[in-house]
């Protein structure tokens, strides 16, 4: 079993504080959500576990399995296991989708073994369509280039199918959700739980409850202006569903 710990995690951006001391323990097998109206600060703390430069820590910690997560490049944080599903994935004009899932599956077998040899082009197609077939992509995707003119379902479909491939231990996936349509939904959550069932933590960011009648996560928080201020399980979720956030911004004042 691996473990995901942030620790008091502050977070500025550009000089302003968005993280104030973010707290969250992710096990592999668990899956968490954590929910909170736009501008709380959900995808600074996707950015700032990946390694993006503009995200400044400024104290607290992460580690994965005990190891330092904030001291390491982006590309290293994903060999050790670390995967981010972007909410808005960039095009990659001139490299195909194939190529470029060739090259981080290689990347992360290097990274295990210094003399792999990579994985053999049969081994790979093999995989590539089976995950494919996962998320119900059309095999024609494999060629085109990452996400260059797909739509933003498409998109999304694509950064799960990097999950697929690349089977990190703990996933990010920040508003998978938004911009897909009820079918698109339906099959990019049974994508990631029947991923979700092989030795891999899980941090769903969504600003709605609708995909978590999909993936039912073990945990639910909620963040608010930088902290996590409510932590519980599905029914919490619902609660929201139902009431919005306000009870909570007067239960913590914030
Ligand atoms: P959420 O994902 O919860 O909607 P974000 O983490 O995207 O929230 O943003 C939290 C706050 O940080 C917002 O006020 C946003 O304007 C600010 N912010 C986030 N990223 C940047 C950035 N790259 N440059 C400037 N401000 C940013
Ligand atoms: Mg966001």
């Amino acid at each position: 079993m691996s473990e995901l710990v942030i620790n008091n995690l502050h977070v500025n951006v550009e000089e302003t504080e968005i993280l104030k001391g973010v707290n969250l323990t992710i096990k592999t097998n668990e899956v968490h959500a954590v929910m909170g109206p736009n501008g709380t600060g959900k995808s600074t703390l996707a950015y700032a576990l990946m390694g993006h430069p503009k995200y400044k820590v400024t104290k607290g910690d992460a580690t994965l399995d005990g190891k330092d997560l904030l001291e390491l490049d982006p590309n290293e944080r994903s060999k050790l296991g670390l995967f981010l599903a972007f909410q808005y994935p960039i095009a990659i004009p001139g490299v195909s989708v194939a190529n470029f899932l060739r090259t981080a599956i290689n990347a992360h077998r290097k990274a295990q073994d210094p003399e792999d040899k990579g994985i053999s082009i049969p081994d790979f197609r093999k995989k590539l369509k089976e995950k494919m077939a996962l998320l119900d992509m059309d095999e024609s995707f494999a060629g085109r280039y990452l996400n260059d003119g797909f739509s933003g379902g498409e998109k999304k479909r694509v950064e799960i199918l990097q999950m697929a491939t690349l089977e990190p231990k703990f996933s990010i996936l920040d508003e998978t959700d938004s911009g897909l349509d009820i079918d698109a939904l339906k099959i990019v959550a049974h994508g990631i739980n029947t991923i979700s069932n092989k030795d891999q933590g899980i941090l769903v960011i969504t600003h709605y409850q609708r995909i978590l009648n999909y993936i039912t996560p073990d945990f639910v928080h909620v963040m608010l202006n930088g902290r996590i201020v409510e932590s519980g399980g599905p029914e919490l979720a619902l609660h929201l569903e139902e009431e919005g956030y306000e009870w909570l911004r007067e239960k913590h004042a914030v």
